[in-house]
């Protein structure tokens, strides 16, 4: 894995959310895209080298609902960038990983994307995401 490529918060109204972020950050998120298959409208932001992706769940079955239901609002996911992602998903599996996708999927901001299960990983979300060739 090459860094952590960006740091997933789960929020519950992303207007909101974005203005409290752009406050503290002091600059306005770079865009906004919705990921129709996920249920979720992202906004991201960015400071230095570092990125921060900001979820709002667009219906009751979103995962992002689902989670701030359960947990409340806040850290989502950590996300690491990797060179090859169907290679880093097979040597996860093969460590005794458990994965939510054994097979990447298109996610927010030009990127193929795959969640490891938190059971499997302290209870910690973690998304491995390459850039789209
Ligand atoms: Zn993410």
């Amino acid at each position: 894995m090459n860094k952590i490529e960006h740091i997933g918060i789960a929020v519950k109204d992303l207007e909101k959310a974005e203005e409290l972020y752009s406050k503290l950050f002091k600059t306005t998120p770079y865009k906004r895209e919705k990921v129709e298959s996920e249920g979720v409208i992202t906004s991201f932001f960015k400071i230095g080298e570092s990125k921060i992706e900001l979820l709002a769940a667009t219906n009751s079955d979103s995962p992002i609902h689902k989670f701030i239901q359960k947990r409340g609002a806040g850290m989502h996911h950590i996300a690491f960038e990797v060179n090859d992602i169907d290679s880093e998903i097979k040597r996860l599996k093969l460590e005794g990983f458990l994965m939510i996708n054994d097979i990447a999927k298109t996610g927010a901001d030009h990127k193929l994307v795959a969640f490891l299960h938190p059971k499997s990983t302290d209870g910690v979300l973690i998304e491995i995401c390459q850039e789209k060739k």
